[in-house]
């Protein structure tokens, strides 16, 4: 396993740690102060200044971006609307592209409009992901499914375990992977086996914060590395005994606590943790 407490090398910022409607030039040079590398900005901070000043905003402060957020969601329009949504996720590879992110972030999408079926939800997902990934291979853009905790099937995402995602992986080849989150999957019984079985060059990404207990928000509570119940260093030995190299990106969506805070003192304390508990 790799010693992380030396250096902030593989450290990455999801930008939604900071409040996503920071914009991104303030975030790039807050990272930069914080000597963080990385970082995994959504699409609406890209969009607000452009794709050209973006790469050159990154680019001018020397950061890797780990992933952009956010796709997928195939099912919002129902089957009718897939087109609507297609072109959409073409959009976000041309802009994860565009910016030379190393994948672009694909969540499922919850049930249909009036819908209880959530087969039918999964089957659209799977028919979206086939239909954008000739664009994503032809761009050179990964596409990483990242599962969603089973407490967002409804109204977020009908993808929710690392199976499925491995799944859909073994059934459309080429350019498609997976992100890990800890928050989505810990309490998998199946994940280190699915970890194992996504391998070096499916993990496309690995998200940290923590499970607090309690969780008062089922979207916007998640906690700060080390605050939680998950074993955070299992869980990275699982992701590097299968040969991810790759960086480990904070995402907290923290309403009531981290997104109270300052900039500063949530890096200082993002890098902290990192060298200590993840
Ligand atoms: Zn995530």
């Amino acid at each position: 396993m790799r010693d992380l407490s030396r250096d902030t090398r593989f450290l990455s910022i999801n930008t939604a740690t900071l409040r996503r409607e920071r914009p991104l030039a303030e975030v790039v040079s807050a990272l930069a102060r914080a000597g963080i590398p990385g970082i995994g900005p959504w699409r609406e901070q890209i969009q607000a200044i452009g794709i050209k000043a973006a790469v050159k905003l990154i680019g001018d402060h020397g950061l890797a971006v780990s992933g952009i957020s956010r796709a997928g969601v195939f099912t919002a329009k129902g089957r009718a609307g897939l087109q609507d949504v297609l072109d959409d996720n073409r959009r976000a590879v041309d802009e994860a592209a565009g910016i030379g992110a190393r994948c672009l972030v694909l969540i499922g999408g919850g049930l249909m409009p009036g819908s209880r079926d959530i087969a039918d939800a999964r089957a659209l997902f799977a028919e979206g992901l086939a239909a954008l990934l000739p664009h994503a291979r032809a761009a050179h853009l990964p596409l990483a499914i990242e599962p969603l905790h089973p407490m967002y099937a409804a109204d977020r995402a009908c993808i929710n375990t690392l199976a499925q995602a491995n799944d859909l992986c073994d059934a459309l080849g080429e350019g498609v992977g997976v992100v890990v989150d800890v928050y989505h999957t810990w309490w998998d019984p199946g994940l280190e086996h699915e970890i194992a079985r996504a391998g070096a060059r499916r993990i496309l990404a690995f998200h940290l914060s923590d499970w607090l207990v309690p969780t008062t928000d089922l979207l916007l509570d998640r906690g700060m590395m080390g605050d939680g119940v998950i074993d955070l260093k299992r869980i990275r030995g699982w992701v590097e005994a299968a040969g991810f190299e790759g960086m480990c990106e904070v995402e907290i969506f923290s309403q009531r606590d981290w997104w109270q805070r300052s900039m500063e003192e949530v890096l200082r304390t993002s890098v902290e943790r990192y060298k200590s508990v993840c």
